[in-house]
């Protein structure tokens, strides 16, 4: 699972335009996305582990070629053709081609923008082409177990033999030349490497390319522990709107950060503490939490494939194999860097024009990042499993379709409510008070932009609200917004109070009140939205630490 870091990907529909962008157009479309130099500090690094690097690099650029041709069948033989093009409207379409991987804008509905492609085939690249969805439907249906397993998992394709008959194919062989040179390139880099896991991890992913079976290097994934943290491999299903069971190829090439790393480690020691003093009855508490599922923080010196396009990966779960889930449990790899990108390209943007004057100095990168910290852990503090009128269930089966919103929004204020307690208790430094609540206020804005259509931004729209109604956030005359230091303490706990008290009785129409009651986009919040319309949607990076490390 991945997060982008942004509500959603559809934004308001754009103008309708029956033609094709021309050279201006694209730019413009091309502008939605800031452009970044993404750079790594690599001094500390032994150069034994940068030429590992460099590898890996160069077997992601593979990685980057096969998800082009996953995602769709012309994307080859269009992309030849766009290179061929030097004119200023061939320039635009491959640059916004490239940065889609693909003719169709994946930041409007997959509306085309180069003439003469088809629609966006929801079956992508891994079923035959002129099949239906009924069809193969059908056809796996009609196999035995073992064989129906592998027609319909993560690595393999769907094609037609000889004879017409629908076949799964397995990755190694639907991709054997490009998967054969990755491999190859993977065990270069585990023969480099001083670092045991990162070896082991590397020569077992070689062997899933040329075999197909990924569980082994998986699980070694899980068990890496080095200062290079690569994430290669076929993952996530978003690609295949047909099943969503088919992986995309995807690449993320990262360095572990030391620094956030003991930070983690320390908050780590504080949530039994903050569980023990969150604002609920003391009866609710767990005295003993469970042990928490890994956090890595990196910082990305390359994307590829499926890793990148459109708006860039923000952090991400992995992996998906419920098998390896269920025996290693899974991690969470959060890209600091790029999360940095996003907040000085979109963020900082956001806040200079939605708050007070006096606030815009007050937005701060370490605050962004530490809180965005914060809430993942606070996920695993206050109710799970509960028990309503002496049955043993959970939150999330008793709230159903209003679990989520209500969760993404305890963990942004029980987060606050977090660093404040530690902030107080001298673990974090008492400077994050000033930056603390002013950058939740303009990160509140970025997630509003894309609407509350779905969990994040209808969990955000609850608390901008709340902290409008309780004084906490002041809408001023001028269309911005300032935060109220004396009031924004009170105004955090109580929300945290109220969504934490709903959680705990399982109370599922109590939390479609609370929503439908608050989670509303009021007049001077939607107006402010409006100004927001030419700010960047994300960035685009360009990889300069990656590009040294294997020029090309
Ligand atoms: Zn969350």
């Amino acid at each position: 699972m991945r997060t982008l870091s942004l509500a959603a990907l559809l934004l308001p529909a754009a103008a309708a335009a029956a033609d094709f962008p021309d050279a201006a157009a694209l730019k413009r479309l091309e502008a939605q996305y800031a452009p970044v130099d993404l750079r790594v500090d690599l001094s500390g690094l032994p150069s034994s582990e940068r030429r590992v690097l460099g590898k890996l690099v160069e077997a992601s650029r593979i990685v980057d070629a096969l998800f082009l041709r996953q995602a769709w069948a012309g994307n080859e033989a269009l992309l030849l053709q766009l290179s061929g093009d030097p004119g200023p409207l061939g320039r635009a379409r491959l640059a916004y081609f490239l940065r889609n991987k693909g003719p169709w804008d994946r930041l409007d509905h997959a509306r085309p923008f180069i003439p003469g492609v088809p629609p966006r085939p929801a079956a992508a690249n891994f079923y035959p082409a002129g099949a239906s969805r009924a069809e193969v439907e059908a056809w796996m249906k009609s196999l035995p177990e073992a064989e129906r397993e592998r027609a319909g998992g993560f690595f393999s394709v769907i094609r037609r033999d000889a004879a017409g008959k629908l076949a799964a194919v397995p990755y190694g062989l639907e991709y054997q030349g490009e998967l054969a040179e990755a491999a190859r390139l993977l065990r270069e880099a585990a023969a480099l490497t001083a670092a045991p896991t990162l070896r082991t991890f590397l020569e077992k992913r070689a062997e899933a390319f040329l075999g197909d079976d990924y569980r082994a290097s998986d699980v070694a994934w899980m068990e890496l522990d080095a200062a290079v943290e690569p994430t290669i491999g076929p993952y996530e299903t978003y690609e295949d709107g047909w099943f969503g069971a088919k992986a995309a190829f995807e690449a993320f090439i990262c360095l572990r950060d030391d620094a956030e790393t003991s930070k983690l480690r320390r908050f780590s020691g504080e949530l039994q503490d903050i569980e023990d003093h969150l604002p609920e009855d003391d009866a609710l508490k767990n005295p003993r939490l469970g042990a928490l599922a890994p956090i890595r923080v990196v910082n990305e010196i390359f994307a590829a494939g499926d890793g990148n396009h459109g708006v860039q990966t923000a952090a991400y779960n992995l992996p998906n194999d419920e098998w390896v889930v269920r025996e290693k449990g899974s991690k969470r790899v959060m890209l600091k860097n790029v999360q940095e990108a996003k907040f000085r390209k979109v963020l900082l943007p956001i806040a200079r024009r939605v708050l007070a004057p006096a606030d815009r100095g007050r937005v701060a990168f370490d605050a962004f990042f530490t809180h965005i910290l914060m809430h993942e852990l606070v996920h695993g503090l206050g109710p799970h499993g509960i028990n309503v009128q002496g049955r043993t269930t959970t939150v999330r089966q008793e709230l159903t379709d209003v679990y989520a919103p209500l969760e993404e929004a305890k963990a942004d204020v029980a987060g606050l409510f977090a660093l404040q307690r530690l902030i107080d208790r001298g673990v974090v430094d008492r400077a994050m008070e000033r930056t603390l609540y002013v950058t939740f206020l303009a990160s509140a804005f970025r997630s509003l932009r894309f609407g509350i259509a779905e969990a994040h931004g209808l969990g955000m729209a609850l608390q901008l609200e709340w902290l409008l109604d309780r004084g906490g956030v002041v809408a001023r005359p001028d269309g911005t917004f300032a935060v109220a230091d004396g009031k924004v303490k009170e105004a955090v706990t109580s929300l945290a109070r109220e969504i934490l008290a709903i959680q705990a009785r399982g109370d599922r129409q109590a939390a479609k009140d609370l929503l439908e009651r608050m989670a509303v986009l009021r007049p001077p919040v939607k107006a402010a939205l409006e100004r927001l319309r030419d700010v960047p949607v994300d960035v685009a990076p360009r990889f300069v630490t990656a590009d040294e490390l294997a020029p090309r």
